[in-house]
């Protein structure tokens, strides 16, 4: 993977001065009042650096489309008469009230400052008596120190606070595989200070079965636990008055979809049998317009029905039948082969992809003993006898094999053997460019069919690697 040190790390260091001046600013401050706006100020500022460096980043890497999505511009639009949103790579709802004003997500926290102040100019004066998360992602409860007041509800899922453990538990992996995909995130991501992740305590907590409602300003909220599509803590906001449902990351980024059961970073796995739950009682509300933390909204209630009973059909369809092929003995690979969306429930796999969903599925219900080798239960992978397998094959004779794969389409059968030969040489020639065709075949294809954003950013990944290799060997 290829870094850019000399690039991001003065950057870096410009980022933590500025967080520095900032919190200098707020030990100094002595009301509460300068505090908080000494912090909005701080955040702003330490937010342009940030979206400057990861611009420039973005120059040298990354596919389109999450290049694309990073530069969404932050700014602020009306969506119903007091529903108002500030975009950005996550957005920011804010259900302005007489008697004070209700914030779904906060966005993420390097541009939480400019989105408040931006809606603030746009708002009628009032207080933040609630703000409601929709999980625990930290694109959409990155912004939430500068939205709270001193009486502000801080309003998540029961399962939030233990979402939130985990994810900052594991925050260094998780970085580092993202930033593998998405090659022009920060080398690490922040430990403290106000972009640090992982500190919000919510005040109130609600759980399935029950519906969290109140009244204010004349205006009815229902906050809806909705667990299934992006974790175990999705919580929705329904206004049951203008018939609008605030969704976070609900639907993921497109809708209709096929939902993100399974994470390429490496989450835990999501439960379809959760998110068909959640999905009935979206159904049952008839919703008009979705209001979702990424991307535009969704208007049109005979579209919005058509698109969750696809989605909820869909699931359940994929689910059932991997329990039906896991009873009837079929193996895990061969589900991944059969299972496939039947024409009327084709929903998009850019996001989500069903085959993935199916392997999921299995480990979730079966976990990953495949029942296949005595191998699986001990820690010695067949990569452990791979170059000893390239001595007796010889790596030109694989390499030369594998490059028949790939002429007649065979891109898998060309990668495993690739990995043999690579294992005996990790310099030769005809299998680097070997994998480099293999990969880039496979590439064309997911374009061509699913378009799946994950699998193509992966595929460009390894391409990539591979690519390098090849230049070291030039030099
Ligand atoms: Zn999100």
């Amino acid at each position: 993977m290829s870094d850019s040190p000399g690039l991001l790390r003065p950057r870096n260091f410009l980022i933590a001065a500025l967080v520095g001046v900032g919190l200098i600013v707020l030990v100094l401050s002595t009301s509460v009042d300068a505090k908080r706006a000494a912090e909005l100020r701080a955040g702003e500022l330490a937010g342009n650096v940030a979206a400057r460096v990861i611009a420039s980043n973005t120059e040298s890497g990354g596919d389109t489309h999450s290049r694309d999505f990073i530069s969404i511009p932050i700014e602020v639009r009306k969506l119903a008469d007091n529903v108002y949103q500030a975009r950005g790579v996550g957005n920011t709802q804010v259900i302005a009230t007489s008697e004070g004003h209700v914030v779904y997500d906060t966005g993420l926290a390097t541009q939480a400052a400019k989105q408040r102040r931006l809606l603030e100019e746009t708002l009628p004066e009032g207080p933040i008596t609630h703000v409601i998360l929709s999980h625990s992602h930290q694109d959409h409860v990155g912004g939430t120190r500068f939205w709270t007041e001193d009486d502000t509800e801080i309003v998540a899922h029961f399962e939030y606070p233990e979402e939130q453990r985990y994810l900052k538990e594991l925050e260094d992996f998780l970085w580092t595989r993202n930033r593998m995909l998405f090659p022009f995130m920060p080398e690490s991501p922040p430990k403290s200070g106000i972009f640090a992740y992982g500190d919000v305590v919510p005040t109130l907590l609600v759980n399935e079965p029950n519906i969290l409602k109140f009244e204010q300003g004349g205006v009815r909220f229902e906050v809806l636990p909705t667990p299934g599509a992006e974790g175990a803590d999705n919580l929705t906001l329904w206004l049951p008055d203008q018939k609008i449902f605030f969704s976070g990351d609900f639907f993921g980024p497109n809708f209709p979809q096929f939902p993100n059961v399974f994470t390429m970073r490496g989450e835990k796995v999501r439960k379809p049998i959760e998110y068909i739950r959640s999905l009935e009682q979206v159904i049952a509300l008839e919703p008009e317009m979705i209001v979702p933390s990424h991307q535009d909204p969704i208007v049109g209630k005979e579209k919005i029905r058509e698109g969750l009973v696809t989605m909820r059909d869909a699931v359940r369809y994929v689910h059932d039948a991997v329990i039906a092929g896991m009873n009837a003995g079929k193996s895990m690979n061969q589900l991944m082969e059969e299972i496939a969306l039947p024409p009327e429930l084709s929903v998009t796999q850019i996001h989500g992809r069903v085959s993935w969903a199916v392997k999921s599925i299995w480990q979730y219900y079966a976990t990953w003993f495949q029942f296949n080798s005595t191998t699986e239960l001990y820690n010695v992978p067949h990569t452990a006898v791979a170059a000893e397998l390239a001595g007796l094959a010889g790596v030109d004779a694989l390499a030369k094999s594998a490059a028949s794969h790939v002429a007649e389409g065979r891109d898998l059968e060309a990668l495993h053997l690739l990995e043999i030969a690579l294992a005996g040489d990790a310099k030769h020639r005809l299998a680097l460019e070997t994998r480099i065709a293999a990969l880039s075949s496979l590439r064309d294809e997911a374009k061509a069919t699913f378009n799946n954003t994950y699998e193509i950013d992966w595929l460009s990944l390894r391409i990539g690697q591979t690519e390098e290799a090849l230049g070291a060997l030039r030099e």
